[in-house]
């Protein structure tokens, strides 16, 4: 049987949300802009809201919703905030403080996950490198045991959160090769400790969009990690660190249809009120007809990424759900909407006339920052390449 409505809790949430970010993070969206960072007093409100890393289980301060309803808070968030930056901030840490907290020692969850979710230090991925990023298996950072614990060396970038993490502390869920000669099956994944760590140099970068949240890297100089901070088994990390994208790669895809929902309304009510050729120009069909199209890929984007993410609490309660299932249903979400979301939020633009090109204008925000998600946590390409694997089987991979 087939039901496309959300729960009582979950609509209740939305309804909640939707005031709180109308009362408190639309007011903000210009200084957020302006000083590059979102601002404490509003980390803190959404912290007591219960609503940073609130996949996590609640022995540890997080609420252990379900995905569906973190999909709600990323797609409510990137409606009120379309330059995607608190979205990406909420996104990130409910990802990857899940993760942390289903593989995560006792010791190290203890450590972390508290502090993560009252909003005093931030959590985040590090898995890209200078030199690589779709191709994880020729990643160059290493990891090897040393004494009661590990050192690691080498290098991430166009990492998200690095000033947050530098400024109020915090870390990152972080892959790196242990027994290189096993490609993908000799990589592990442990905490790594950003704010005061010896070794660890942090670089900035400038990101087109997103200016609430920060982006850049670090070098990590023979940095000594204790036993606890893996996170999973030895050599199994590049296995595990999936469980964390396909998370994160649902919310993103509803973060897309969430600021793309956003453009249309704002697109909607100036067609209403401009006036061209003696008549509204909502009226002409040249610009009903992308409308409608628009909006109907906006829903089918929410439709399957809401599907993606049911799939994946299914799985992760121990349903009759294969991982590849749910590997596939996450790729299909993340590869349509952030270019399905680019091109409504562009049309919205249009429609908006000279006053659609002016930063007057919100859509300049959500253009620059849906942009980031056809590579943020996995590219367009390699969601294609995720979806063609189960659909045409393993042996027809071009590299393996
Ligand atoms: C705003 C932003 C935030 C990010 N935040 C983080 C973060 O917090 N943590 C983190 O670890 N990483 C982060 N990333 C990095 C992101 O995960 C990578 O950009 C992404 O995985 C792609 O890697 P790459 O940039 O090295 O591109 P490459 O892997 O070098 O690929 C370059 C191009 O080639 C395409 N390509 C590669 N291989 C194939 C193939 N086999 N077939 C077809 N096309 C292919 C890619 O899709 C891409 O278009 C972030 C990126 C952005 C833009």
């Amino acid at each position: 049987m087939l039901d496309f409505s959300f729960t009582e809790e979950q609509e209740l949430f939305r309804t909640n949300l939707r005031r709180f970010c109308r009362d408190r993070v639309v007011p903000r969206l210009d200084e957020m802009e302006r000083e590059r960072e979102i601002p404490d007093d509003l980390i803190k409100a959404m912290a007591d809201m219960g609503l940073i890393a609130m996949s996590i289980s609640e022995k540890y301060g997080g609420t252990g919703l379900d995905a569906v309803t973190a999909g709600i808070a990323a797609e409510e968030l990137a409606f009120a905030d379309t330059s995607c930056s608190i979205p990406a901030f909420f996104l990130i840490q409910n990802a990857w403080g899940y993760l942390l907290d289903k593989y995560g020692t006792q010791e190290l969850k203890g450590e972390v996950l508290p502090m993560v979710r009252r909003g005093e230090s931030f959590l985040g991925v590090a898995t890209t490198e200078p030199d690589i990023g779709s191709d994880l298996a020729s990643m160059k950072t290493r990891i090897a045991k040393d004494g009661d614990g590990y050192v690691v060396k080498g290098e991430k970038n166009y990492i998200s959160g690095v000033r947050e993490a530098e400024r109020h502390g915090g870390g990152y869920v972080t892959l790196a090769k242990m027994t290189p000669e096993l490609g993908t099956r000799g990589m592990s994944l442990f905490y790594l400790p950003i704010k005061g760590t010896p070794g660890i140099k942090v670089t900035y970068l400038e990101e087109l969009g997103r200016e609430g949240i920060s982006w850049g890297g670090f070098f990590i100089d023979d940095v000594h990690i204790p036993r606890h901070y893996l996170i999973g088994e030895e050599n199994r990390g590049f296995y595990i660190v999936h469980e964390g994208y396909e998370f994160a790669r649902g919310m993103i895809a509803l973060v897309c249809a969430g600021a793309a929902a956003k453009s249309l309304e704002n697109a909607m009510n100036y067609m209403k009120q401009r006036q061209a050729f003696g008549q509204a120009i909502a009226r002409y069909e040249g610009l009903q007809f992308a409308l409608a199209e628009d909006y109907a890929k906006i829903e089918a984007a929410r439709l399957l990424a809401y599907r993606a993410l049911w799939l994946y609490d299914k799985e992760q309660k121990g349903g009759n759900i294969s991982r590849f299932e749910v590997s596939k249903a996450v790729a299909m979400a993340k590869m349509l909407s952030p270019i399905w979301a680019f091109d409504t939020i562009n049309d919205a633009m249009q429609w908006q006339g000279a006053f659609g090109y002016s930063k007057e204008c919100q859509e300049q925000r959500a253009l620059r920052g849906v942009r980031s998600f056809t590579l943020a946590e996995g590219s367009t390409e390699v969601m294609k390449l995720i979806v063609a694997r189960e659909l045409l089987g393993r042996e027809y991979l071009a590299y393996r």
